[in-house]
């Protein structure tokens, strides 16, 4: 056999273990993992000897050039992908912004369209649904079938939010087709409530910030949504879940039968509210907040038992003076910030010194994400016929934040200065080495849509909202 490329020596982080070997690439995909200096021939050759080879960074949570003041984020399809191949990640999952530009199917291959020429890394998308009117949930069918079949709804912020009505008219709609709803979850009144009585008590600075959304509105709006996909016999997705509250529910769901995948985000993992003591506290308003060290290790626990199946960076970025406050109060403030390169090796670091092993690295980075997308093993695994999508890491090498290169450099480094063991040295998308050495050599347009296919649809058939089980009989 001649291989396209021979990456020798590294200890190879599959499921099952993270032995030394070599990995044969033809055509972009893994065509052989043979034993450490078996004679091959390949094209190109690569000594990773020392190195750890992972399957690539799914990162299932990015707003790249992302609609917001009437402008968009600063960055767009290249920077924010160059950025995140630079720190080991090769596939993201963005989302189609709402918009009241043409119908949701166009927007969604809008999307794709305006990634394409410029995108990296493979990705796939979530449309975000902001209605349940008829023409909505009679285009969901056809949006699945497409390739879109995780959504999100907001269940908070005026501008996007669902009602219970809607959020179970649309879930429904999703089931009926065979796709995944997924939910930024926070009870809006519980929030709005809170949120007048600290305008009223001026309590409104940016310190003040995590105690406006508290881990109670998470918990409630995760029941109500796990209930209904329970009743609906449908999977639900819960984004960026902050601690250990949430965390509960989430158990409690599941132990009552509702499957749900839970994501968290970098920032969960890696920070907590003490950050808010800070001067450059504004960088951190992102919701939902930044919650107790006590709550950042239980969503270490929830990663080691399987709780939580995703870790995204929710990376939104923000020009630097639209996040700068001018005034002391975080509602001027936009939530977000940026996240996708310091992902993957600020987890390298964290698996390490919590003693967890590369194994979970791959787990929790690429290969859990794999699945609750759909994507496994075709993407998130070190096997023969996987897409050839790699980072081989100097395990022991240090990396800093701030010497990274940011998606762009009008936003702002939410990890500045943070020192971490281990960086990816060298990375490939579908067998293509995107970096050298930790210096981008890939090209522009590189990256693919992944159309997702559909999961076996729920006992509907037909996505008609009138047969909707409501009082029960009919669940699963
Ligand atoms: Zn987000």
């Amino acid at each position: 056999v001649h291989f396209d490329t021979l990456v020798m020596g590294a200890r190879v982080v599959t499921p099952l273990s993270a032995e030394p070997k070599d990995l044969g690439i033809v055509d972009g995909r893994i065509a052989a993992i043979l034993p450490p200096g078996a004679q091959a021939d390949a094209t190109t050759e690569i000594d990773a000897t020392g190195m750890l080879a992972t399957p690539g960074g799914i990162d299932t949570h990015t707003h790249v050039r992302w609609p917001h003041d009437g402008t968009h984020t600063v960055d767009d399809f290249f920077t924010a992908t160059r950025a995140a191949v630079l720190g080991g990640t090769t596939m993201i999952v963005d989302f189609v912004p709402p918009g009241a530009d043409g119908t949701l199917l166009q927007r969604c291959h809008d999307r794709v369209d305006e990634a394409l020429p410029d995108v990296v890394v493979d990705f796939a998308l979530h449309p975000i649904l902001t209605s349940a009117s008829d023409q909505v949930l009679r285009t969901i069918d056809r949006i699945v079938r497409d390739g879109f079949t995780s959504f999100k709804m907001y269940t908070t912020y005026q501008d996007r939010r669902v009602d219970d009505g809607a959020a179970w008219q649309l879930m429904g709609a999703i089931a009926a087709s065979g796709g995944v709803p997924g939910f930024h979850a926070e009870n809006h009144e519980l929030i709005e409530d809170l949120a007048a009585r600290q305008a009223n008590a001026g309590n409104v600075r940016v310190r003040d910030f995590p105690d406006s959304r508290p881990a109670l509105a998470e918990a409630e709006t995760i029941q109500m949504v796990s209930l209904y996909a329970r009743r609906l016999g449908v999977p639900v997705y819960i984004f960026h879940v902050s601690g250990a509250e949430p965390l509960a529910a989430i158990r409690d769901a599941r132990r009552a039968g509702t499957s749900l995948v839970a994501e968290t985000c970098t920032h969960y993992l890696v920070l907590d509210r003490s950050v808010f003591e800070r001067p450059d506290a504004w960088k951190f308003v992102i919701a939902p907040p930044l919650r107790t060290a006590a709550d950042r290790d239980a969503l270490w626990e929830a990663v080691l038992d399987g709780t939580i199946c995703a870790v995204g960076s929710d990376h939104c970025a923000y020009r630097i003076d639209r996040k700068t406050p001018i005034v002391d109060d975080h509602r001027a403030v936009p939530a977000g910030a940026p996240g996708i390169e310091a992902r993957t090796p600020l987890l390298f670091d964290g698996v390490q010194r919590r003693g967890l092993g590369p194994r979970l690295f791959g787990q929790i980075t690429a290969t859990r994400a794999a699945r609750a997308l759909g994507l496994h093993p075709r993407k998130g695994s070190i096997t023969v016929g996987a897409d050839a999508d790699l980072v081989l890491w100097r395990p022991d090498q240090p990396w800093r934040a701030d010497e990274a290169t940011t998606a762009s450099p009008h936003t702002f480094a939410l990890y500045n200065g943070m020192r971490t063991q281990g960086t990816p040295e060298h990375v490939f998308v579908r067998g293509t080495q995107v970096v050298r050495h930790r210096e981008f050599v890939g090209t522009r347009g590189h990256g693919k849509f992944l159309a997702r296919p559909p999961a076996a649809r729920s006992h509907h058939d037909e996505p008609a909202q009138a047969r909707l089980p409501l009082d029960g009989r009919h669940a699963a």
